[in-house]
């Protein structure tokens, strides 16, 4: 207790943290010491502990969950902190680890774009069109041609804007992708990867939901009980509210697994990578319901927030009350996405041949391996560094 009480007072003091103190027979207290508690974190932890590791887990902020955390506000109603987070996931292994920390909601997730003063389906269906167009496009085939009559070939779809207009046209692409994508990324659409915009695909059917995932679902009790369930192991110590910083001269442990930026790791010797941030403003309202499903995007660059969450949708929760927040994008602040670019990509494979380097830190998640993961790839992710671990021990242990 003494060393971390000591490591934390002395946070805000201009004192060098000072190198410790091995144990006396020269090991070190801990097997892993895991930076960050979001997804990669927590999951390395439980999976370590699980195998007898022992684990110093940390993260900088006041709590657990990483950009999952969900809390029960004032009003008593439960919000996702740092923005809504739908789970969905093909992968079987994936959904069946994550279900022994949680009971699931089933939950499907639709989104509606304010668009030409209408409420219409995003991704773009037959739907959208019949609603934007005033047409009364019957079914899936009427709607391809419709499209294929307003797609514009790109000879090599290499940006957001190519994979877009290559399949919807210019007027679609303006209306539905033009505006949101400048605003949430402070670039034109032409500036990013083409798996930015891919991530959104286009349909011909009245299928109205987000994602197609053979497993959608919210977890029952909220995602901060998840982790809270996943990293209950008397092998692992949490303390939230400690940087990396003040324990990484404490000698905790021999390896380290950071999931923060990559780049501040390495104290941005080639430079920061790029990060995009976001603002919410929480807002809690006296009425049940303020829209009609969970979130609605706002493309329009005449209004200055993204999108507007009204997290009972994802809940299922009833309260007189109900609780919304708007995103705001940003540049500086908390980092939140990679920007999928290729000299952003160049710069981070500058940071990831430093890591390569070094065999007593390991960097996973969102922000350690800057790729724009959604929750269940950097479970995936996470899962399979623990089994390179496993394996690379074994080999050791062997020779
Ligand atoms: P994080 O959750 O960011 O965890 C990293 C942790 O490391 C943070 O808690 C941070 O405080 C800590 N840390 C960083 N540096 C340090 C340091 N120096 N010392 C100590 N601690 C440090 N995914 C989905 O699947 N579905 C969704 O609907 C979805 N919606 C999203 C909406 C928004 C607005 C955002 C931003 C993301 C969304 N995601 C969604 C993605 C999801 O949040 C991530 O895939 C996932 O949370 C990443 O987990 P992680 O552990 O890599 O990173
Ligand atoms: N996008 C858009 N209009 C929309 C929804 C998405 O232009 O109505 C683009 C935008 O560039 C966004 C990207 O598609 O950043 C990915 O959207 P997603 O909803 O997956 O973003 P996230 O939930 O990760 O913020």
């Amino acid at each position: 207790a003494s060393l971390i009480s000591e490591a934390i007072a002395k946070k805000g003091t201009k004192e060098p943290a000072k190198p410790t103190i091995l144990r006396p027979n020269g090991t070190a207290p801990y097997d892993y010491l895991v930076v960050g508690a979001g997804f990669a974190g927590s999951v390395l932890a439980e999976r370590l502990a699980a195998v007898g590791k022992r684990v110093f887990l940390c993260d900088r902020r006041p709590h657990i969950a990483g950009n999952a955390f969900d809390v029960r506000n004032e009003a008593g109603i439960l919000i996702h902190k740092y923005g809504p987070h739908i789970f969905h996931t093909n992968s079987e292994e994936i959904f069946a680890y994550l279900s022994r920390f949680t009971r699931w909601r089933p939950y499907e997730h639709r989104v509606l774009a304010d668009v030409a003063g209408k409420l219409l389906p995003i991704p773009i269906n037959r739907t959208s069109l019949n609603g934007l167009y005033e047409l009364d496009l019957k079914d899936d085939a009427k709607a391809a041609v419709f499209l294929a009559g307003r797609a514009e070939p790109v000879a090599d779809i290499r940006t957001s804007r190519d994979v877009v207009v290559s399949q919807v046209g210019t007027h679609l692409y303006r209306t539905f992708f033009e505006g949101y994508t400048r605003k949430q990324w402070g670039l034109d659409p032409s500036a990013l990867d083409k798996s930015v915009t891919a991530r959104i695909p286009t349909r011909t059917s009245d299928d109205d939901r987000y994602f197609l995932d053979t497993y959608q679902a919210m977890p029952a009790d909220g995602y901060t009980r998840l982790f809270e369930n996943m990293v209950d192991h008397k092998n692992i110590r949490i303390e939230t509210g400690v940087d990396h910083r003040d324990v990484e001269n404490e000698q905790l442990a021999r390896r380290t697994i950071f999931t923060g930026p990559i780049d501040a790791y390495f104290d941005h010797r080639f430079g920061p990578l790029p990060y995009r941030s976001l603002e919410f403003r929480h807002e809690t309202l006296d009425c049940q319901q303020f829209q009609s499903v969970a979130v609605v995007n706002y493309p329009s660059e005449d209004v200055p927030y993204t999108r507007v969450t009204e997290y009972k949708h994802l809940t299922g929760q009833t309260h007189a009350q109900t609780s919304i927040s708007y995103e705001f994008a940003k540049a500086d602040g908390e980092p939140y996405y990679p920007v999928p670019r290729p000299e952003n990509q160049a710069l981070y494979k500058r940071y990831e041949a430093l890591a390569r380097a070094q065999d007593d830190v390991i960097f996973v998640g969102r922000l350690g391996t800057y790729k724009y993961y959604n929750m269940d790839q950097v479970v995936g992710q996470a899962l399979a560094t623990f089994r390179r671990l496993e394996k690379a021990e074994a080999t050791a242990a062997h020779n």
